[in-house]
């Protein structure tokens, strides 16, 4: 009989959610615990952290302190600290007198930590589908899951594994009015920089390039900017709803809420008191920026009216009621200002949408057991652990990270709680398969023993083999 291997875990997505899981469960292991099967499979061909935003002068919004290992372990040999170390660059970097390092050395940071993994990463592959292997024997138990992913050539891949850790990021959020225009010269702030020169199209004597951002939160602004200072032929427009771009609340006492320790406090609320937190500190994360870029944007704004020429320009308090195609090939946006009530039409040659992100590919990835899982998925049942609730045949665990913003608090999404969370679930998982391992000697066990009487009772004929495949 022709076997699969089964891994104790498979992490879809290589981000820093499975990095830091790929970190504890290495460091698990060199602390004597047992070794999990375990391997992960990212969509890009190598290493990434938001390449697409990967602007050479924007910077962490949290310190270097919150990196993968440090908060659990500062002695981890994957800290920040001992990233800069090697690389020669620690006492410099001290110099700096600044916690808060650019994306470009934190990228190269994650990415130093990543090449230790290099082993375990399947690139280049997306996954497809997930689906349920059913235990031998016609039981309707499932056991494990199938994980189905493919390469840009097409090639195939099916993996089984007794445990998922889905650590897959958002996915772009493309408001209905410009998915329906398709692409042509439109791109989300998630792909910027690999589509920016192409929609800002080459300088020409006589035309400039008009540009609508959309959106009022860091991105928004930060690509606002940059367009400012890339391109000398783009007057850049940033369209928001919002009256005035706002500033992140990053004061000590509210930035508690993305300390580890937090965690449990909001996972313990209730549902309504889950919420009215979140709504609570909604503006440490959401539609809102870092002060010293809206004082950037700000100056930048006052400077071209000494100069009086107002080439880039911020529109707030404007509703986008309608967006369409000309003739021409450019967008129009039909704005609605919210004060005033006025109604005006623009026309812009390329749009960058700055609408965020949604937090639901995790769905779509398990809508192949959707049937098996019960409410679970549709309700969010995530134990403290990100541990997915199944019902009592559903074995496999499915540990989710970054889309439990619900459950867990505001910090889900982000880095702050990395150390902890990759410890939390790594130790989960290892119990769970101790656990699972001892349910599986026992069923073979009495398996075994049932198979010894019936073979008395046949006087020994039969082979006394079994098909326990999982
Ligand atoms: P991601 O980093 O999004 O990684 C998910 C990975 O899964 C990706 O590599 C993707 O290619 C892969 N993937 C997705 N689907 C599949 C599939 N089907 N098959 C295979 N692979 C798949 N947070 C902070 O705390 N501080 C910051 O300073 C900060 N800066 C940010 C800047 C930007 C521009 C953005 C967009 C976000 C920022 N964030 C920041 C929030 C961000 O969510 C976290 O930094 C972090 O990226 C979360 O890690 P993750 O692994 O959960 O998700």
């Amino acid at each position: 009989m022709q076997r699969d291997t089964v891994f104790d875990l498979i992490g879809v997505g290589f981000g820093p959610s499975n990095l830091a899981l790929a970190v504890r469960l290495a460091e698990q292991e060199q602390q004597g615990e047992a070794p999990l099967t375990h391997c992960f499979i990212e969509r890009q061909l190598e290493f990434g952290w938001h390449r697409g935003m990967l602007l050479d002068d924007c910077r962490m919004q949290i310190s270097f302190l919150k990196d993968l290992a440090t908060l659990r372990d500062p002695k981890s040999r994957f800290t920040f600290i001992n990233y800069l170390f090697e690389r020669g660059r620690l006492a410099d970097f001290v110099n700096l007198k600044n916690f808060f390092p650019t994306r470009v050395e934190f990228h190269d940071y994650l990415r130093w930590v990543a090449s230790s993994f290099d082993e375990r990463v399947h690139y280049g592959e997306r996954v497809a589908a997930i689906e349920p292997v059913m235990a031998a024997g016609g039981s309707s138990q499932i056991n494990a899951l199938r994980v189905h992913s493919a390469d840009e050539a097409g090639r195939e891949w099916h993996r089984v594994t007794r445990a998922l850790s889905l650590g897959l990021g958002g996915a772009p959020h493309v408001p209905e009015m410009f998915a329906s225009l398709g692409e042509a010269g439109i791109v989300h702030s998630s792909n910027y920089l690999h589509s920016i020169d192409r929609l800002a199209g080459a300088p020409t004597d006589d035309k400039r390039r008009r540009v609508a951002v959309i959106g009022s939160g860091q991105s928004a602004a930060e690509v606002f900017t940059d367009l400012t200072r890339r391109f000398e032929h783009v007057d850049a427009t940033l369209v928001m709803r919002a009256g005035a771009l706002k500033p992140a609340d990053d004061s000590p006492f509210v930035n508690e809420i993305f300390s580890p320790a937090f965690t449990d406090v909001f996972y313990g609320q209730p549902r309504e008191r889950r919420d009215a937190l979140l709504a609570d500190f909604r503006d440490t994360n959401y539609a809102v920026v870092d002060r010293p870029l809206i004082e950037q944007i700000y100056e930048m704004l006052y400077l071209q009216r000494i100069e009086g020429e107002a080439r880039h320009r911020l529109c707030a308090h404007s509703v986008i009621e309608a967006a369409q195609r000309t003739a021409g090939g450019q967008i129009e946006l039909t704005m609605r200002d919210t004060l005033s009530g006025r109604r005006s039409a623009e026309r812009f040659d390329a749009l960058v949408l700055a609408t965020g992100y949604r937090r639901d590919p995790h769905r779509t990835l398990l809508a192949g057991l959707a049937q098996h899982l019960g409410d679970a998925l549709a309700a969010h049942e995530v134990g403290r652990d990100y541990r997915l609730s199944t019902p009592a045949h559903f074995k496999p665990r499915i540990y989710l990270q970054g889309c439990c913003e619900d459950s867990h608090g505001l910090s889900d999404t982000l880095l702050s709680v990395l150390a902890r969370r990759s410890d939390e679930i790594a130790t989960a998982l290892r119990e769970g398969h101790t656990r699972a391992r001892g349910e599986r000697t026992n069923r073979m066990d009495q398996t075994t023993q049932t198979t010894q009487i019936a073979q008395t009772k046949n006087n020994g004929v039969g082979d006394g083999r079994m098909a326990v495949a999982l």
